[in-house]
């Protein structure tokens, strides 16, 4: 039988009927194409690009971007319901699938000319052009103001230099959307395509963790782009950061699918596994990371399950996404723990999951803000107080 959801109190009330097809569509999905050949690809350091046609059959490319260019149009919820379900199979996949739609499209639709949006869109939501959001460098990391990557215009073109790291689908992207700094300072979004001399795409290899995800490094030699591919309103690092406000929603919502395959591993292996004559689930230490599990899971629904409202309503905030991103990445690390602890020796195994979605949960608390930067943001918001410096 497939996965029937943790679900402790009784929120499938609050989804409409569209929103909970949507999320069964997707966990069927999941059981019969990625559970099964995950941890290959995993132990293989592989991105599984096979199911990249079947996810832009199920509409999961740009999801709740606009019909008007091929995407779904759904709503937040549906959206995130998503993300959670595809996390549920890797972070992997779900970090795929938060870099073509948050990173790349959105940035696109909200920032690009029509040409460009009429152009990039629906070829992106088929999943015939695959993209990658380069925003980091080696230097700079939780600091992207510093960032060293520069634009210089010459004529009606533009030159780029530099080097970003670290960059989800890095290799396999046909399109990079890259962040440079013209002379005046101005941090600017680019289109780069692949293949555009002195463009590289060089594979990051030997991780612990998401290694079922595309890591790459780009390289910039004199890269020279038509004014046609810059991001006409993409001005400034606020236009960056916004994008991952976008990624950053969807995360806090995928970490709920990590958490709930690990809760469902844990809690079965304890009310199997005998020791001392009694399953492990009888014992109180076992039954308190149990229920640790249920109920931080539950706060971690409760919470997407606001800000997923909110955001429909046009009035989620920055602040309450880094909430959202900062406490279900944090309690779904403690919970692949857990798991893993329960699971004893058998914990360390490819075959029950919890190690895979553990060690991946590690690039989760990283990416995206650190859990500290996002304890920064929100420390500021609430005392008036930068802390960064
Ligand atoms: C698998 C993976 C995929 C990624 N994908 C992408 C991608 O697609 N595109 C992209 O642009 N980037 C991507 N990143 C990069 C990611 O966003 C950065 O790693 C992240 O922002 C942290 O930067 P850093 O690694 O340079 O760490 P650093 O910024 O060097 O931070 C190191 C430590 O210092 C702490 N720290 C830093 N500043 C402060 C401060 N002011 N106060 C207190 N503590 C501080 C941090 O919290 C952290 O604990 C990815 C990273 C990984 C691991």
């Amino acid at each position: 039988m497939g996965f029937r959801g943790v679900d402790f109190l009784g929120l499938d009330e609050e989804l409409s009927s569209e929103e909970r097809m949507v999320r069964d569509e997707v966990r069927r999905w999941v059981d019969d194409q990625v559970l099964p050949i995950i941890a290959h690809h995993f132990e293989a350091g592989t991105f599984p690009l096979h199911l990249v046609p079947q996810m832009a059959e199920l509409n999961l490319l740009g999801a709740n971007l606009d019909p008007k260019y091929g995407c779904a149009g759904l709503n937040n919820v549906a959206y995130g319901l998503i993300m959670q379900e595809l996390e549920r199979g890797d972070s992997g996949l779900r970090s795929f699938v938060s870099v073509q739609s948050s990173l790349v499209m959105w940035p696109i639709q909200e920032y690009g000319s029509e040409k460009q949006k009429q152009y990039w869109l629906p070829k992106m939501a088929r999943g015939e052009a695959i993209g990658c959001f380069g925003l980091t460098e080696p230097d700079y990391g939780s600091n992207p103001a510093g960032l060293i990557t520069r634009a210089r215009k010459d004529g009606s073109s533009w030159v780029l230099n530099g080097t970003k790291m670290w960059i989800t689908n890095g290799t396999i992207a046909d399109v990079a959307l890259v962040w440079a700094k013209d002379d005046e300072g101005v941090i600017r979004g680019f289109l780069v395509e692949r293949g555009t001399p002195g463009f590289r795409q060089n594979k990051v290899t030997d991780k612990f963790s998401l290694r079922a995800s595309d890591t790459g490094e780009l390289v910039l030699e004199d890269v020279r782009i038509p004014e046609k591919n810059r991001l006409p309103e993409a001005n400034g690092l606020k236009a960056a950061l916004r994008c991952l406000t976008q990624a950053r929603y969807g995360i806090a919502w995928g970490a709920i699918g990590a958490a709930m395959a690990c809760y469902e591993v844990a809690l079965e292996y304890a009310k199997n596994r005998v020791q001392f004559d009694r399953p492990i689930a009888g014992y109180q230490l076992v039954q308190q990371k149990l229920v640790y599990m249920l109920t931080e899971i539950t706060k971690m629904q409760l919470l997407c399950l606001r800000l997923g409202r909110l955001k429909d309503r046009g009035k989620v905030n920055h602040v309450q996404v880094s909430m959202g991103k900062m406490n279900n990445v944090y309690h779904a690390l403690q919970i692949a723990r857990l798991a893993r602890d329960i699971l004893g020796a058998n914990g360390i195994m490819y075959e029950y999951q919890v190690a895979r979605h553990l060690c991946n949960l590690e690039s989760v608390y990283t990416y995206e803000g650190t859990h500290d930067i996002h304890t920064l943001i929100i420390g500021e918001h609430i005392t008036g107080l930068s802390a960064f410096t």
